[in-house]
């Protein structure tokens, strides 16, 4: 959290816009479906994912704080699930996971049952949005939901994913973490209106450059743990 003060203040000092990468785990655990931004969420304040749930909230807060006392201009994204080249092989990510694993024909890691849903955003979409977000007019703070809506289960990605690879890896089960959300889906309607952006990369537009990332890292030997 000083950080995020250290960063506001450095801003209100020099006068700058300043933007704060928020995100979809704002939401929690969300019991409406999809989410707009005016949903508070539904977040447990002492489960495993709470430090950084209710940090990004805590870091929402004082942007907004900011912006009323000092008449800052912020501009506050809230970022659903993102993926694409130079993803770290091992930030235990669920699509880097997968692609991995499948391209090392090694058990593909589904938690739970795999029913729950994510929406995935390519970098490039997400990058776009950001651009429009921070050129938008001063009175725009946000949150504003960037995502995309399309919306799919850890089992879908998985097919894709081996289908994609041609990878014939077995998929696994393995215990669902504490708290993992079961359902995320962006309600894109702000961004849509107010910055004219939506998504246009498909999940299985995107998943080809990230594959053909992942492939080339591989076999450069840079070797992941898991
Ligand atoms: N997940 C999975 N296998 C993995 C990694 C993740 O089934 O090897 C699931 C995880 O339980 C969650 C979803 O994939 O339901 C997305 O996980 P990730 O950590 O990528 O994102 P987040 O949960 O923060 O949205």
């Amino acid at each position: 959290m000083h950080g995020a003060i250290n960063m506001l203040g450095l801003a209100k000092r020099v006068k700058a816009k300043i933007f704060q990468a928020s995100t979809s785990e704002v939401y929690g655990d969300p019991a409406i479906h999809p989410q707009p931004e005016h949903y508070w969420g539904h977040v447990n304040p002492i489960g495993i994912r709470s430090c950084y749930d209710e940090g990004k909230r805590c870091a929402e807060t004082l942007f907004f704080d900011y912006r009323r006392q000092h008449g800052m201009r912020i501009k506050v994204a809230r970022i659903f699930n993102t993926y694409g080249p130079r993803m770290h092989p091992n930030d235990g990510r669920v699509v880097s996971n997968f692609i991995v694993q499948a391209l090392q024909n090694k058990p593909i890691t589904l938690y739970g049952d795999g029913t729950q849903t994510r929406s995935f955003c390519y970098v490039d979409d997400l990058i776009e949005g950001f651009i429009w977000l921070m050129n938008s007019p001063d009175d725009l703070a946000g949150p504003v939901n960037l995502g995309n809506p399309g919306e799919f289960t850890m089992i879908e990605l998985a097919a894709a994913i081996r289908d994609l690879t041609g990878s014939s890896a077995p998929l696994v089960h393995e215990p669902l973490p504490q708290d993992d959300p079961k359902q995320r889906q962006p309600d894109i309607g702000l961004a849509r209106s107010a910055l004219s952006w939506e998504p246009k990369v498909t999940l299985r537009e995107g998943l080809q450059p990230t594959i053909a990332y992942f492939d080339a890292l591989l076999r450069r030997g840079q070797s992941p743990r898991r």
